[in-house]
């Protein structure tokens, strides 16, 4: 069984870490990539790896797959940089958390609290600590802390390392879109496929599948999945580039700035309910400009290059679907929303070792599709 074929529909960084992963454990793969990419996550994401500072209350179950994926990142790295012979942009220096006011203090407060409840590291800095480590923070600046164990890398390279790595481990990547499931009984028998320009459809017959097509799971897609009720959360960065101004990832209660070793800088995020609108939106671009200047001045200075939106994929209660359906042989693996960089090396890992056993395994009990438990 495990030298049979899986097919993975979708080539964000979810689809992309399965099947390198899957490759890698000898498992032959072929990713069905749409060629229009418009609103792909993965190209938006600023590429925080961030479980510590992200980490939330309402979803502790995310936080012990966050860590793990952390842990993982730098051998999951070191791995896709030899199979590909590219970078990316993986960094470890660091997340500063820094408050420019007094209501910022209560929320650095709550975030210290929370942290120290499970075990986690962050180091409380005065302003003059947190300027020495940045000089180019705002004088405004009042407190602050050190998070070591939060860091970044670059989506964008690592999606392309991953198709490289993909391609050169004899894996198949075909230009199409999954648009539906048979099976016989209970069995998966093949996908749907429609390769562009084609109107009519083809047969992809496979025992095995992987859909991770983000925030469009279900959508336009024939047979019957787990009602998870897959969303998309549009979110909207904005690149600047120029001389680096930051070594390290800011962030305060209002807007993140993520640093690249060529001198980009990526500011995020806005979050909004738009459905599949990919439009940027002059608000939200003025909204995060204003509070990326307020903590760093300079930033007025750097050459603006572009707004970039994505759909964040969300399912009904949050938590992403990993794992086997009712339908032997299909798999779900998405709605990571606001976390799929980090949880990618984790999932792609946990995923390959059920596809493995031929069985979930208990990690990924909490996430199982099969908790959303009619059919649409
Ligand atoms: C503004 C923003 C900032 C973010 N910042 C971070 C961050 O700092 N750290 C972090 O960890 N996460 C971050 N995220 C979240 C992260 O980007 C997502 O969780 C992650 O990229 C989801 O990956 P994915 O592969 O599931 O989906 P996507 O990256 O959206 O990829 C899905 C792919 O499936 C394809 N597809 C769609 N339908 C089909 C079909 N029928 N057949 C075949 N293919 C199909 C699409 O074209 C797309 O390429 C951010 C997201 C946004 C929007």
């Amino acid at each position: 069984m495990n030298d049979t074929e899986v097919v993975i529909a979708g080539a964000g960084i979810i689809g992309l870490s399965v099947a390198f992963e899957l490759l890698e454990q000898g498992i032959p793969v072929r990713v069905l990539a749409p060629t229009d990419e418009t609103g792909t996550a993965t190209l938006t994401a600023a590429g925080m790896l961030a479980p510590v500072s992200e980490a939330d209350v309402e979803h502790a179950d995310l936080i012990p797959l966050a860590l793990d994926s952390l842990a993982r990142y730098p051998d999951f790295i070191r791995r896709v940089e030899a199979a590909s012979g590219m970078t990316c942009g993986y960094r470890s220096e660091g997340t500063l958390w820094v408050a420019l006011q007094r209501d910022h203090r209560a929320e650095l407060e709550h975030l210290l609290a929370f942290m120290a409840d499970r075990g986690m590291t962050a180091e409380r800095l005065d302003a003059r600590s947190l300027r020495k480590l940045e000089p180019a923070l705002s004088p405004r600046v009042v407190a602050g802390c050190r998070i070591p164990g939060d860091h970044q890398v670059d989506p964008r390279a690592l999606r392309e390392a991953l198709f490289t790595a993909i391609r050169l481990r004899g894996g198949q990547v075909d230009t199409a879109t999954a648009r539906g499931f048979h099976a016989a009984g209970e069995k998966l028998t093949g996908l749907w496929m429609q390769r562009p320009g084609q109107d009519e459809r083809e047969w992809l017959p496979c025992e095995r599948a992987v859909l991770a097509t983000g925030a469009w799971l279900g959508k336009d897609f024939e047979g019957a999945l787990p009602a998870c009720g897959m969303r998309p959360v549009w979110g909207q960065v904005i690149r600047v580039r120029g001389a680096p101004v930051l070594e390290h990832v800011i962030r305060t209660p209002d807007v993140y700035l993520v640093p690249r070793a060529d001198g980009r800088l990526i500011i995020g995020a806005s979050s909004e309910e738009r459905g599949f609108d990919a439009s940027a939106h002059a608000g939200a671009t003025y909204e995060l400009l204003r509070h990326a200047i307020a903590a760093v001045p300079e930033i007025a200075e750097l050459e603006f290059e572009a707004v970039s939106v994505g759909f964040r994929p969300a399912t009904r209660d949050h938590l992403p679907v990993i794992g086997a359906t009712a339908t032997v042989g299909l798999h779900l693996c998405g709605g990571h929303f606001r976390n799929g960089v980090l949880l990618a090396p984790g999932t792609a890992a946990a995923l390959a070792r059920s596809l493995t056993a031929g069985r979930d395994t208990p990690e990924l009990a909490p996430f199982s599709p099969r908790r959303f438990e009619t059919v649409t």
